[in-house]
C-alpha cells in the first residue's frame, strides 16, 4: 500500500478536488490511504477568526467563519452531484458552523485564547476538508471509507506543537485500519491534527500534514509516501530569488531533513524521521502536473552520488533569525555552565537551528519565534547575554559537502563581499550554514546558486523544469 498526502492547494477548490479523486483513481492498484489538509488558507481563517474574537472583535470573527463555511458549501454544491447526498454533507458543514460559531462566542466572552482552544479551532480545517475529498471520492466510485484521526493518532498534549505516542498509534491505527486495508477499503483521514488520551484535538505544528503522511505510512510499511504538492519537486533554489532553478531528482533522507529544517518549505522537517526509520521512500509530486516524475527522497539517493564525491544539491535560506552569544560570568566552572545552558533548552522546549562553542563562549541561532526571552532571563546573573537579530541563515545543503575541498574557495570567494556573523561548517556532512546581515541575503543566494547550480548539468540528480519526464505509474514507486 502506498500513502497518498495532499496539500492545500490541491485541495482548494471543487476543481481541484476532482482532480485529487482522479488521482487517487489512477493509483488504485497500489492500495492508497489518502492524508488530507484544509483547504488552502483555512488554517489561516480558523486563525483570524479566533483572535479576532480574543481581542474583542467578535463580528469580525463571524465574518472570517461566514466566509470559511460558505467556501467549504460552494465546493460541495460544485463537485457532488446527487441532491440527496448534497443536502446531507451541506448539513454536516453548517452544523460545523455552528459548532465554530459557538466557540468564538466563548473566545469574545473570556478574551482568552489558550493553546488547546486553539487546536480545536485548526481542527476543523482538515474535518472538512477530508470530509469533502471523501463524499466525492464515494461519489465517483472509489469504495472509501473516512476516519477520524481522534481514533488513532494520539499525542502528547503539547498543544500546537505536539508529538505522536508512536506505541498508541501503532495499536490503535493496526486495530481499527487492519481489516478495513484487507477489504480494499480506500481510507481517507487528516493531516496535521491529533488527540490526547485525555479527549483533547491537538496539531503537530504548522505544515505538519507531510508528517502525519509518514507517521501513518510508517506504522503501516508502506511500500511509498507520496506527498502531492503544487511544485514540481524540491528545487536547487528559491524560484522567486534564483534564476533558472533546476528539479532536484534525488535526495537522501539526510539532505531532505537538513533543507526543510534550514529553508525550503516542500517538506515539513519531521517528514523523514518515520520514513527513514523504515526506510520507505517518499515522493514529492505535482497534483496540478501529475505525469511529472517529481523528487525521490530516499536512501537510494545515495547511489546516484559517486562514494565520496561532493554534490551540492541546493541553497537555502531562512530569514528572522536571532543569534546568540553567552559566556559565564565566572570563568572557572564552564562545564556547569554548559550542563545549564542545555537544560535551559530543555525547559522551555527550544530547538537552536545551530550552535558552537569556543572555550569560553557559547552561539546559537534561533527562529525569532522561539521563547528565547525565558532564556535570557534565567541566564541572569552567571552570564553575559548578546543576541543580534534580525539575521538571515544561508546554508548549502548535498552529500559529502566536507569532502572536496575546492568548494571552500567557491564559497569563501562569495563571501568576500559580505560579512559573515556565524557559520556552521564541519558538523554535518550534508550542510555548510552561514548567517549574513539580512540586507545580502538575497544576491549571495543568487550568486551562490550562479556558481553551483548553473553550469552544473548532472543529469542523473538534476533535471531542467521546461523538461517534461513522462512516467508510467508502474515506475514511480
Ligand atoms: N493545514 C495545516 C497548515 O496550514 C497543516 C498543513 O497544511 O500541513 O498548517
Ligand atoms: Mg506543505
Amino acid at each position: 500500500m502506498i500513502i497518498m498526502k495532499f496539500g492545500g492547494t490541491s485541495t482548494q477548490d471543487a476543481a481541484a478536488m476532482l482532480n485529487v479523486t482522479e488521482i487517487v483513481k489512477s493509483h488504485l492498484h497500489k492500495h492508497p490511504f489518502v492524508v488530507i489538509s484544509a483547504i488552502a488558507q483555512a488554517t489561516n481563517q480558523l486563525e483570524q477568526m479566533c483572535n479576532l474574537a480574543k481581542s474583542g472583535d467578535l463580528e469580525g470573527g463571524q465574518v472570517v467563519l461566514k466566509n470559511f463555511i460558505k467556501r467549504h458549501l460552494y465546493i460541495v454544491n460544485q463537485a457532488i452531484t446527487d441532491p440527496v447526498e448534497k443536502i446531507a454533507i451541506n448539513t454536516k458543514i453548517n452544523n460545523i458552523g455552528e459548532e465554530l460559531a459557538e466557540l468564538i462566542r466563548g473566545v469574545a466572552i473570556i478574551k482568552e485564547l489558550t493553546p488547546r482552544i486553539l487546536d480545536k479551532f485548526y481542527s476543523y480545517g482538515e474535518l472538512l476538508s477530508s470530509m469533502i475529498v471523501y463524499h466525492i471520492m464515494k461519489e465517483k466510485g472509489i469504495d472509501s471509507l473516512w476516519i477520524d484521526t481522534k481514533d488513532f493518532m494520539i499525542t502528547d498534549d503539547n498543544y500546537n506543537r505536539a508529538l505522536p505516542v508512536m506505541e498508541s498509534v501503532h495499536d490503535k491505527l493496526i486495530s481499527l485500519t487492519g481489516d478495513l486495508l484487507k477489504e480494499g477499503k480506500t481510507l481517507v483521514t487528516q493531516g496535521f491534527i491529533g488527540f490526547t488520551l485525555d479527549g483533547d484535538r491537538t496539531t503537530m505544528g504548522r505544515e505538519s500534514s507531510d508528517f502525519s503522511a509518514a507517521i501513518i505510512g510508517s506504522v503501516l510499511n508502506a511500500e511509498d509516501i507520496q506527498i502531492w504538492t503544487d511544485v514540481d519537486g524540491i528545487l536547487t533554489g528559491d524560484p522567486n530569488i534564483v534564476e533558472n532553478p533546476k528539479k532536484i531528482k534525488v535526495l537522501s533522507f539526510e539532505e531532505a531533513y537538513e533543507l526543510s529544517l534550514l529553508g525550503a518549505k516542500v517538506l515539513h522537517p519531521n517528514t523523514m524521521l518515520p520514513a527513514l526509520e523504515k526506510n520507505i521512500p517518499i515522493h514529492v509530486f505535482n497534483s496540478k502536473r501529475p505525469q511529472i516524475s517529481g523528487t525521490l527522497v530516499s536512501n537510494s539517493a545515495n547511489t546516484f552520488t559517486p562514494q565520496n564525491a561532493s554534490v551540492i544539491k541546493s541553497v537555502t535560506y531562512k530569514t528572522n533569525i536571532n543569534l546568540i552569544n553567552i559566556r559565564p560570568k565566572v570563568r572557572s566552572t564552564p562545564f556547569v555552565f554548559w550542563e545549564h545552558i542545555f537544560n535551559l533548552f530543555t525547559k522551555y522546549k527550544i530547538n537552536p537551528l545551530l550552535t558552537s562553542t569556543s572555550e569560553f563562549k557559547f552561539s546559537a541561532a534561533f527562529e525569532t519565534k522561539s521563547n528565547i526571552d525565558s532564556l535570557k532571563h534565567e541566564i541572569g546573573e552567571i552570564g553575559d547575554f548578546k543576541i543580534k537579530e534580525g539575521l538571515a541563515l544561508i546554508s548549502l545543503v548535498g552529500s559529502n559537502v566536507l569532502h572536496d575541498y575546492s568548494l571552500n574557495e567557491k564559497i569563501f570567494s562569495e563571501f568576500r563581499r559580505t560579512k559573515i556573523n556565524f557559520m556552521s561548517f564541519g558538523t554535518s556532512e550534508s550542510s555548510i550554514s552561514f548567517m549574513i546581515p539580512v540586507d545580502h541575503f538575497k544576491e549571495t543566494v543568487r550568486r551562490l546558486h550562479q556558481i553551483f547550480f548553473e553550469t552544473q548539468d548532472d543529469s542523473n540528480i538534476f533535471e531542467s523544469l521546461q523538461t517534461t519526464n513522462i512516467i508510467t505509474p508502474d515506475k514511480e514507486a
